[in-house]
């Protein structure tokens, strides 16, 4: 991370983040879904299916596979661009945190090209795909504070939905010691 990038946490929608970029905590087929996803298209509106439908026809004829990411119009929301990743179900036999790390990182990448400076993350896979949220946290703070410094980014923000989720980011991110 550049030194004066600020890792910051709010409680509340990614719908409403006046940011360059927010991340979609999407599903493979990028048609949609509930969540954060539903909410996403609900609010962007459909200019943003469009472009995943044109994805879908184009490059990524078979989905967006889990762990990459894509950008497309963010539609009506407050933002330039939503950035599309695909986080892994949870697995109680199997670690998939390299899974998740992914989503991140490649969002990061994603967001770095466009030239976005501030990003908005949800908690990826934290809820219908199951993961623990203390777990889920752990990964993504520190998957982006070690891939932020990659780019042009000001401020990356985690943007959670409920006291819990806030809560294990904020610890999160308090272990991480005092940001600039
Ligand atoms: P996944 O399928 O990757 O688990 P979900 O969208 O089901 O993704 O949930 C991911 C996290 O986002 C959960 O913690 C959920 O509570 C939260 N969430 C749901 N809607 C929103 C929203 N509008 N803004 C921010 N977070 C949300």
């Amino acid at each position: 991370m550049t030194p004066m990038t600020l890792l910051t946490r709010v409680r509340g929608d990614i719908t409403r983040q006046h940011v360059d970029a927010v991340v979609n905590a999407a599903n493979s087929s990028l048609l949609g879904g509930g969540g954060v996803d539903g909410a996403i298209h609900r609010v962007g509106g459909p200019e943003i299916l469009a472009e995943c439908r044109a994805l879908r026809a184009g490059r990524l004829p078979g989905g967006l596979p889990t762990g990459q990411a894509v950008a497309t119009t963010a539609g009506r929301l407050p933002a330039r661009w939503v950035i599309h990743t695909v986080g892994p179900v949870y697995s109680r036999a199997e670690d998939r945190s390299h899974l998740l790390a992914s989503c991140y990182r490649e969002s990061l990448r994603v967001a770095a090209e466009l030239g976005a400076e501030t990003v908005a993350f949800p908690a990826v896979s934290a809820g219908v795909y199951g993961w623990p949220v203390a777990d889920a946290a752990r990964v993504a703070v520190r998957t982006v504070a070690a891939a932020g410094g990659d780019g042009p980014f000001a401020e990356l923000r985690f943007v959670l939905f409920d006291d819990r989720a806030f809560a294990a980011f904020d610890a999160e991110l308090q272990a991480l010691g005092p940001q600039p």
